[in-house]
């Protein structure tokens, strides 16, 4: 079965990268919000991979087009400066170990300008590899790991079908950061509902502080149509956050959290404010920002419905 080239989906921080797919879908296609829910994980022929950075590298070089490239390849390359490849899809650590560690030795052989590799995994596929493993991979110049969290309440986690409990995530953190691979994890505001907010927020920052990542970032739950989460949602039985609410769960989460040096944000589109900083240095500041806020409790102080994004 051909490869079907996934739509990119990255983090932010990502924005400036090649986009280099090993893998579609996800390992894990339960989670009951995700896009990917039910999504069939494809892997991706090393040979083809090998051969778009060939492709890739010859651009890079001389702007040369080879016609059995796909155009893709090249409207990426386009504004690229050489430094950073992401590597899709959902969880691209999963492709086989053996496997990966060829292809980022050839992507460091032919485009030796790259400074940094990045993927996301899930805890499981962090997991399955031993130490050793990861710190091939990061000497191959894996630089950073970034993994939904999601929520630190065990019974949330079970409930959203992510398969692993808050304690695994703590392992997995502990083995990246091991390895010298920077860990980025992300959480979810709204995940728990009305009923279940306090206890996610808590549990979120308790769960957060344990791992103590270097990055940490608060997305708000959009509901995607398709899911089971969107089809509870609409027959009433999941009542969702407003906005201020989702503010108040995210201060709780920065009020509750104590990391050693952790850049924490709501830069994430699905946000209805970006609060941003160094915690604990920045944690004053970043709470004050959102009492006022939720004070003045004036909706034009927020990114408009519209204008959010997944
Ligand atoms: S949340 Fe992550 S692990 Fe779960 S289905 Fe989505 S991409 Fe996969």
């Amino acid at each position: 079965m051909n490869f079907i080239r996934p739509d990119i989906i990255r983090p932010p921080s990502e924005w400036n990268s090649y986009f280099l797919p090993v893998t579609s879908g996800c390992s894990n296609n339960t989670c009951t919000f995700c896009m990917y829910y039910d999504s069939k994980l494809q892997m991706r022929d090393v040979d083809d991979v090998k051969s778009e950075i060939d492709g890739l590298a010859l651009f890079t070089r001389s702007r040369v087009r080879l016609p059995n490239v796909p155009k893709v390849v090249y409207d990426v390359a386009q504004g690229w400066d050489g430094k950073k490849v992401f590597l899709q899809d959902a969880d691209a650590l999963v492709y086989p170990f053996p496997k990966l560690a060829e292809v980022l030795q050839y992507l460091n052989d032919k485009l030796p300008s790259v400074e940094r590799i990045g993927t996301y995994a899930t805890p499981q596929d962090i997991l399955r590899r031993s130490s050793e493993e990861l710190k091939e991979l990061s000497r191959l110049k894996l630089g950073i790991i970034y993994t939904g969290l999601e929520t630190g309440d065990d019974e949330l986690l079970q409930k959203i079908g992510k398969g692993v409990s808050s304690h695994e995530f703590v392992e997995a953190g502990k083995k990246v950061k091991e390895a010298g691979i920077t860990f980025s994890v992300t959480v979810i505001l709204g995940l728990g509902g009305v009923e279940g907010s306090q206890k996610h927020a808590l549990a979120t920052a308790r769960v957060l502080s344990e791992i103590d990542p270097e990055y940490a970032g608060a997305l708000t739950l959009t509901f995607v149509p398709g899911t089971p989460l969107y089809e509870q949602w609409q027959r009433n039985e999941f009542h969702a956050l407003s906005p201020f609410q989702s503010l108040e769960e995210l201060k709780l989460i920065i009020e509750n959290s104590n990391f050693t040096d952790c850049f924490f944000s709501s830069m994430h589109a699905s946000n209805y404010l970006s609060v941003r900083g160094r915690l604990p240095q920045d944690k004053g500041r970043m709470l004050k920002q959102l009492e006022a806020v939720l004070a003045a409790r004036d909706p034009s102080l927020l990114r408009p419905e519209f204008l959010r994004g997944l």
